[in-house]
């Protein structure tokens, strides 16, 4: 199974610190790479590639600048398209067909989101049907497709970094290879 996230729409500066949490979260719980489409940003290019240098994991991050041309592409390919919105059909009557997937791409959008992408997404999800937070639908989805894996002690153990967590109860436990 391969997960990919595309953000629509970065825009700058607005977006600069939500759309590097859309990557992390990406990143962390399961998705191999982002496309981002919108204003391409080098420093967010920088920040996500400095994250998996120290910490580890196979995570890419590419600007697109024709985000219906590639995500059709990834639909040909065999990628179920998962578009998240709160317009969207309630992700909990969605789970058994979010967790048994294959290949996937979660869109996430941004500024207004052209009604082209509702038609070509195998999915249009919700979480919850209020407007929230494209990084908190994203983490919450990808949890449902990975069904709570990305969570476990044994996924984190694949990301090998240069640096990891220990887990404690109290402090901080930061460990160097
Ligand atoms: N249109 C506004 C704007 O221009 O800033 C808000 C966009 S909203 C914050 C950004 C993205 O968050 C949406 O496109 C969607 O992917 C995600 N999102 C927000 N609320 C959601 C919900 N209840 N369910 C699923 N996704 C949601």
């Amino acid at each position: 199974m391969e997960i990919i996230v595309f953000r629509l729409g970065h825009r700058l500066p607005r977006d600069e610190r939500i759309t590097t949490h859309v990557c992390l979260v990406a990143r962390t719980f399961g998705a191999s790479s982002i496309y981002y489409s919108g204003q391409k940003d080098h420093s967010l290019e920088k920040s996500v590639s400095s994250v998996v240098e120290n910490w580890g994991g196979d995570f890419s991050i590419s600007h697109e600048p024709s985000p219906l041309k590639r995500l059709k592409a990834l639909k040909k390919s065999g990628f179920s398209l998962v578009h998240l919105t709160m317009f969207g059909i309630p992700v909990e009557e969605q789970k058994s067909a979010l967790s048994g997937l294959g290949n996937a791409v979660v869109i996430v959008g941004g500024e207004k989101v052209p009604p082209e992408i509702y038609e070509l997404s195998d999915y249009n999800i919700a979480v919850g049907s209020q407007p929230h937070s494209e990084v908190a639908a994203l983490a919450i989805c990808l949890d449902r497709i990975m069904e709570g894996k990305e969570l476990e002690r044994e996924f984190d153990s694949n990301f090998k970094g240069k640096i990891y967590l220990e887990p404690s109860e109290k402090g901080k436990t930061i460990k160097r290879k």
